[in-house]
Parts: structure tokens; sequence; C-alpha cells
């Protein structure tokens, strides 16, 4: 350490206010930050932290801001290019100004989804734990989302199924669930090309319950699937763009997931389909029981 010339100017330096931070000299791959405090005559204690993390959530934010600022910038210079060309025009044709409009609404919805899906991953990650979880009705919740997906797809046509167990509800948070859900069944939608088959499925199994949304779409090659939860992580950004994505929905799933202690399986074959598979605890089931009078209540 002595020897290593950045500590070396720090200690010739004498202004100890502030503590050096560097790599370690003996492992590369971490952090460290060392901090001389002078005392007695002419001695000098060293005290070490290990920062690794520190700077790992630090670089992390950084890549973060920037791409922020990148998905934001781009539609934001579209806009105003377009506000700049009208602004600066004497006569306006009827037909071009209904075309530069259209172009503006889709750039601020793109904005607009952006920042939504922004707001709702800052709010997953800064809300306390949920321990006032209700009972979510999944079924009702599923037969909702299936006939928004219809809309979606809309004149694609897709074949979308939908199976799940009537008697099978969640301990945790609807908006979030509902969230978590929506984006993999939309991601499903649009990833799939027309007239192609999307299952949807939630029952129990031995260990607790799954909700599978399995596409014969495009599929993913293997080398992306560790990295598909990051923000912002695209396979191919041109159809993400094209298809209205922010690149946020997986990792809003992972983090709804986490709240609730379950977790994201996916299983993918280019070309072939995706199964995105959402893995419950048994100890977050709760089980509807029917009643004579045809109500249902909870066990
Ligand atoms: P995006 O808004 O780009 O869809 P996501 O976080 O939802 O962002 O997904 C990340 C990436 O994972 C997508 O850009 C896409 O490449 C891939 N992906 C997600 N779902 C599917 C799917 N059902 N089929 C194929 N690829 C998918």
């Amino acid at each position: 350490l002595v020897r290593h010339p950045e500590f070396n100017r720090y200690l010739s330096n004498g202004a100890f206010s502030e503590p050096l931070e560097m790599t370690s000299p003996g492992e590369t791959e971490k952090a460290v930050s060392l901090q001389i405090i002078p005392f007695g005559e002419a001695q000098k204690l060293i005290i070490g932290h290990d920062v690794t993390r520190l700077a790992r959530l630090e670089q992390m934010r950084r890549i973060f801001v920037a791409n922020v600022s990148h998905e934001l910038r781009t539609p934001l210079t579209v806009l105003s290019g377009y506000v700049e060309t009208l602004h600066g025009m004497n006569t306006l044709d009827a037909v071009d100004l209904k075309k530069h409009l259209t172009t503006m609404h889709e750039q601020a919805a793109r904005m607009q989804r952006l920042v939504d899906d922004l707001l709702t991953l800052s709010k997953l990650e800064t809300a306390a734990p949920t321990r006032h979880d209700e009972s979510v009705d999944i079924p009702g919740l599923l037969a909702g989302l299936k006939e928004q997906a219809e809309i979606l797809s809309g004149e694609q046509r897709h074949r979308i199924a939908l199976e799940a167990d009537p008697d099978l509800n969640l301990r945790g948070r609807r908006e979030e669930l509902h969230s978590a859900f929506m984006n993999l069944i939309n991601n499903a939608v649009r990833y799939t090309p027309a007239g192609g088959t999307i299952q949807l499925k939630w029952a129990a199994d031995e260990d607790g319950a799954r909700f599978s949304v399995a596409d014969s779409g495009e599929g993913i090659a293997p080398e992306h699937i560790p990295h598909l939860t990051e923000r912002f992580y695209r396979v191919d950004s041109a159809r993400s763009r094209a298809t209205g994505g922010t690149g946020l929905g997986l990792s809003i799933v992972k983090h709804v997931l986490l709240r609730h202690d379950a977790y994201l399986d996916i299983h993918s074959e280019a070309g072939k389909g995706s199964v995105f598979t959402c893995v419950f605890p048994a100890a977050r089931l709760v089980r509807k029981q029917s009643t004579v009078s045809g109500d249902t209540a909870e066990l």
C-alpha cells in the first residue's frame, strides 16, 4: 500500500480532512476508502474501509441517470423540432398539421409512459414492506387483464386463453400485482406475431402457486435471459420502442414479486416462444370457500 503512487501522494500531501478512495492494490475489483489520522508526535493511524458496494451503487446510479436522460431526450428532441417547424410556418395545411400533431402526440405519450414507469419503480423501491396486505382476487384480476390484452392485440387477433383456479386468491397489493401481470401479458402480445397464441395460467402446486404467461412469439436467445429484468435492457431496441416499450416493464415485475416473496422464472427459445412464470410461496395463498348461498368466504 505504501508503495502505491496514489496513496503515496495522499500521504505526502498532508491534507487528511478527506479520505482517499481508490481501487484496492491487492484486489483490483474492490474499492477502498482510506483515512489517515495523525496522532501523537509524528504518528499516523490509517483506517481502511471496503467501499466496493457503495462504489458499485454509485456507478449504477450514474448509468441509470444517463439512461433516463437519453430515453427522455429522444422524444423531447422530436417534439421540440415539430414545435419549431409549426412556429415557423406562415400557412398551415390541414393535412400536414394533422400529421405533425399525430407525431407530437406519439412522442408525448412515449415520455408519459416512461415517467409513469419510473414513478412506479421508485414507489416500489421506497415503499415500506407491505404489512397490511389484502386478499387479492387473482381470477377476477386476470379476467380483466385478458380483456385488455384482446383490445391491445386488436387487428393482430392473437388467440388468448385464460385458465385460472377460481378459488385461489393471493395475499398482497392489488395495484402492484395488477401492474406486474399486466406488463407480462402486454409483453406477450407485443412480442408475438399476429395470430399467435398466448396462454395465461393461474394454479396452485405443491410449493405454492404460479401465474404463467406462455406465448408462441419470437423467443429470446439464452445469453439475454439473465439481463432481462435490468432497467432499460432490451434485446431489440427498435422493436421495443415501436410497440410502446419503455425497457422498464420486467424491472417492475421483478420488484413487485420481491415485495410478495416471489420470483420470476423465464424459459424461452429463440423462434419458438417464451414462458414467464411468477412463483409465489404457499404462505401467500388464500383459498376461497364456496358457501351454500353461492357467495364466497375466505378460509
Ligand atoms: P420493453 O418495454 O422493452 O418491452 P421489458 O422490461 O418489458 O421492456 O422487457 C425487456 C426486454 O425483454 C424487451 O425489450 C424484449 O426484448 C424482451 N422480452 C420481454 N418479454 C418478451 C416476450 N414475451 N417475448 C420476447 N421477448 C420479450
